[in-house]
């Protein structure tokens, strides 16, 4: 499942084939995907001219010439391909069968732009732009991370009295938008708090020391999926999906990659997912 720093580099690789340009066509190839798309979405796309590509947490916010906003959210399995001519370093051909192209827009500028989803997690709608922080998706998400409300101050006040493990308050979606189990995993191990530590019981400036930490997870994942999209290999032009060299996620029974330390990392399961860790760094 993508996490921010992923949406982020798809947001990126989309950036120069659609900002600024206009649709010519969007073709519509079903009803729904999670949920049924917007009335007449293709006429409503059809013609407009991409002024801005935004990203809120998850979702990717393309702000049109129509005063409308496209709201795209990728789900599980959801795919950006791009196809066609003069794209210069994003020039991909999709050799991939159409079967699970559900949306494809046609720029003026020769691109393709395609939304595969196999799975159909993904979502769609759109919304007047100055309305966009009011849509029901989007209306209880708590601060950007990387953005400037999201700081020590804040994160105390949010921990504050929170009996739940720091783990879940971190995947708490309105209390810090768009972190998912990877990163949160990531920054734990960094800022050697163990997953189970109760929110509010640990001491104000190690929580406001996960502030910049995370800022870092974020930041280093968002350049290594930018370094991917400049050499890319993939050939059929897929964005955003990258290797990501994980300190702790997913590395149970090996040895911890802090100096020094013997420990292997342990993985625990909570709220049905896996927390990976250190049981030695981390307390
Ligand atoms: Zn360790």
């Amino acid at each position: 499942m993508p996490e921010l720093p992923e949406v982020e580099t798809v947001r990126r690789g989309l950036e120069p084939v659609l900002t600024g340009q206009r649709i010519s066509v969007a073709q519509v190839n079903r009803p729904d995907l999670r949920w049924p798309f917007p009335d007449r979405m293709a006429d409503r796309l059809t013609g407009q001219t991409v002024t801005a590509l935004r990203r809120r947490s998850k979702y990717i916010l393309a702000d049109l010439s129509s005063g409308e906003t496209l709201i795209i959210h990728l789900g599980m399995s959801g795919r950006m391909l791009i196809s066609g001519s003069q794209l210069g370093t994003f020039h991909h051909e999709h050799p991939a069968p159409a079967k699970h192209d559900h949306v494809v827009f046609d720029m003026a500028n020769g691109a393709r732009v395609t939304f595969n989803d196999a799975r159909r997690f993904g979502a769609m709608d759109m919304i007047a732009t100055e309305a966009v922080e009011d849509h029901w998706l989007i209306r209880d998400i708590g601060p950007e991370p990387l953005g400037n409300a999201f700081d020590g101050d804040y994160l105390v006040e949010a921990f504050r009295g929170r009996n739940t493990p720091v783990k879940s308050a971190l995947l708490d979606q309105r209390l810090v938008a768009g972190l998912g189990n990877i990163y949160v995993c990531e920054v734990l191990y960094r800022a050697g708090i163990h997953p189970k530590r109760k929110a509010g019981r640990i001491a104000a400036p190690r929580v406001a020391g996960l502030v910049p930490i995370i800022r870092d997870v974020l930041q280093e994942a968002i350049e290594a999926g930018g370094s991917s999209l400049r050499d890319y290999r993939q050939a059929d032009g897929e964005l955003g999906y990258f290797q990501h060299g994980f300190k702790v996620y997913d590395r149970e029974s090996q040895p911890c990659q802090t100096e020094g330390c013997e420990a292997v990392i342990g993985r625990i399961v909570q709220s049905g997912r896996s927390s990976f860790f250190c049981p030695k760094c981390q307390r």
